[in-house]
């Protein structure tokens, strides 16, 4: 690797100031298990990095009224570790169980995972679905960005290079006493320590009565350039009897406008759509399960 500055600022406003002062050519660090693999590869176009681990600002996790703050300088470890965040999120809970290994996940951030915008990231579609805000900070102040606004390219995000992701805040599901459960499934060609071929997230809020799906939220990743919600499988599910939503509607809408997996030299785009028909209905069956409705063989 060729030689870098680093930086290992104290405070938030201190990295700001030295982002300021290096400009483009540097480069934020967290747990660095991407930006690592760049300069492996020799694709890490920057003269510095500026680490943001530890910063008190970025560490925080915590339940705040009906709002639920990740820090997105949170590793995925404590987020495995968290039995608030297994309680209240079990959707991106179930996301990092399969993310990685133990030793990476340590390490790792939900804010790397979200800036890398990859399409396989798997916290992703979780936040995609639980309708997270990401907060964004500079020099100018704060702003705010919904999850489904944020990734507008390959690899690209509507954060601009002079700000740093404080966190995200991600409504809780139930808040209102509102029935709502989640579930996400990672198609890999091993168990374990692998990129999805294709990741499904579903999570989705009852009626007052129990009896229909009330609202829906289904993201999936590797199946377009970007992370995307599956917008006509989700209007499919909302207002459904429970059964009939799994069986018919969420499988023949899971392949809607924004679906449009390619082939790659890890799977085909063939595999790639069954796999979306597939998991869409199986991810909804399972979070109704989490909501102790029987909902019947979903796989
Ligand atoms: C062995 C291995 C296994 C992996 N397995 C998975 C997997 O199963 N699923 C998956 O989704 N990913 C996986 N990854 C990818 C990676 O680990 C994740 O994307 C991880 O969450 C990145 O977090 P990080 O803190 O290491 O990010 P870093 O590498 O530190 O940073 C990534 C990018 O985000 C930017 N960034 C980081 N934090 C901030 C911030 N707060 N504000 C602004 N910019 C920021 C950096 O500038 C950089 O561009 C794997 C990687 C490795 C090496």
């Amino acid at each position: 690797m060729k030689h870098l500055d680093y930086y290992r600022p104290q405070s938030l406003d201190e990295a700001l100031a030295l982002k300021g002062e290096r400009g483009a050519e540097a480069l934020f660090i967290a747990g660095g298990t991407d930006v690592m693999v760049l300069g492996r590869q020799k694709k890490l176009d920057c003269a510095a990095l500026i680490s943001l681990r530890g910063l008190a600002e970025l560490t925080q996790m915590k339940l705040e009224g009906d709002t639920f703050f990740l820090g997105a300088g949170v590793t995925l470890s404590r987020i495995l570790n968290s039995p608030e965040a297994a309680r209240h999120l079990p959707i991106l809970h179930d996301a990092v169980q399969v993310m990685g290994s133990t030793q990476m996940r340590n390490v790792a951030t939900v804010g790397g995972n979200v800036m890398t915008a990859a399409s396989s990231g798997d916290t992703l579609g979780p936040l995609l679905c639980l309708e997270a805000v990401c907060r964004l900070v500079s020099a100018q102040g704060e702003r705010r960005v919904p999850m489904h606004e944020m990734f507008t390219g390959p690899r690209v995000t509507a954060a601009r290079a002079d700000e740093i992701l404080l966190g995200l805040d991600i409504p809780l599901p139930t808040s209102g006493d509102r029935k709502s459960s989640g579930c996400f499934i990672k198609l890999m060609r091993r168990a374990a320590l692998d990129l999805a071929l294709i990741n499904v997230s579903v999570q989705l809020w009852l009626d007052e009565a129990g009896e229909t799906i009330a609202k829906a939220r289904v993201a999936a990743g590797v199946v377009a350039p970007t992370p995307v919600r599956l917008v006509e499988s989700e209007e499919a599910l909302e207002g459904a009897p429970l059964a009939e939503a799994l069986k018919e509607q969420a499988a023949d809408h899971a392949l809607g406008r924004s679906c449009r997996p390619r082939d790659s030299d890890r799977c085909s785009s063939w595999y790639r759509e069954e796999m979306v028909r597939v998991l869409v209905p199986r991810a909804a069956g399972r979070a109704l399960n989490r909501m102790g409705i029987d909902a019947g063989q979903v796989g």
